[in-house]
């Protein structure tokens, strides 16, 4: 696929919840096969990281993220850019060079980066190697964003294990947000926990205009989801944004 140029990268923003502000996007990858049509990731990442292939695909993101972030600044677009990382990269010794080269070769500081990871990824964390690529990358100034938060057998450890930048409060709690009742809860008290912690947080699977109010009373400082945006192709996206005041906006 990567020969065949059959990846895209999608982009998906995440904005201030107070203020609309476009602040960052998640590159989110697709396979355009010539007869299958869009294959979702669900249904090759698993196996490239398996066999893995994901390490070449991982790279080919990274570049590509990297490639878009240099174009969009030649804009005046300059969103922090989050990519979603396999456990298998990060227990690559190539990892940290790959991306420090990326930056070197696109001319683009470290901070525009965000690294997401996911549970698989802090269970392997005591693996020596992924213990470095962490820390490394941290030290190197990109962010690291902890996905997917209160799936899965994620637990509050992974909390105080390794210190990241950004909490991501899975969709699963955001879309049962509507009815006020227990999750409206626990997402006010993983806001609470990560502003202790100086985190950062991110709301992902915004679908409605109530969960958004509901998110917007909790102090929830971003979002994301189908509410403000699917993920598109770059020039798609390009045509929604608009510049005012030098802030970007979506188009309403
Ligand atoms: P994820 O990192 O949790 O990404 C969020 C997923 O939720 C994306 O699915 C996105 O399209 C979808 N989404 C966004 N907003 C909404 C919403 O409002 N409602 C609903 N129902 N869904 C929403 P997608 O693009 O199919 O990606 C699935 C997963 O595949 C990602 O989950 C991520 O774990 C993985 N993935 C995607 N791209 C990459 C990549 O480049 N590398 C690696 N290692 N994994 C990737
Ligand atoms: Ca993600
Ligand atoms: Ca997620």
């Amino acid at each position: 696929a990567i020969e065949n140029k059959e990846f895209r990268l999608l982009y998906q923003p995440k904005l201030d919840t107070k203020t609309g502000h476009v602040t960052g996007v998640e590159a989110l990858i697709r396979w355009y096969h010539p007869q299958l049509g869009a294959v979702s990731p669900e249904q090759f990442i698993g196996l490239a990281e398996e066999d893995g292939q994901i390490l070449a695909i991982g790279q080919w993101v990274l570049h590509q993220a990297c490639a878009q972030l240099a174009k969009w600044r030649e804009l005046g677009f300059e969103p922090e850019m989050a990519v979603n990382l396999s456990a298998r990269q990060l227990r690559s010794p190539e990892l940290v060079g790959q991306v420090e080269s990326l930056l070197q070769q696109y001319q683009l500081s470290p901070s525009k980066l965000e690294l997401e990871l996911t549970e698989r990824v802090i269970l392997d964390a005591s693996h020596a190697q992924t213990q470095l690529s962490l820390q490394s990358l941290q030290d190197m100034g990109l962010r690291l964003a902890l996905d997917d938060f209160g799936t899965g057998y994620s637990s509050l450890r992974y909390l105080t294990e390794h210190r990241f930048n950004v909490l991501k409060i899975d969709k699963s709690f955001v879309q049962a947000l509507a009815d006020k009742g227990k999750e409206y809860t626990l997402v006010a008290a993983l806001i609470a926990i990560a502003r202790e912690l100086e985190m950062s947080v991110v709301a992902e699977g915004v679908e409605t205009a109530e969960q958004l109010l509901l998110l917007n009373e909790l102090n929830c400082p971003s979002v994301q989801g189908f509410y403000f945006s699917k993920p598109q192709l770059p020039d798609v996206l390009d045509a929604q944004l608009v510049k005012e005041d030098g802030c970007w906006y979506l188009r309403p």
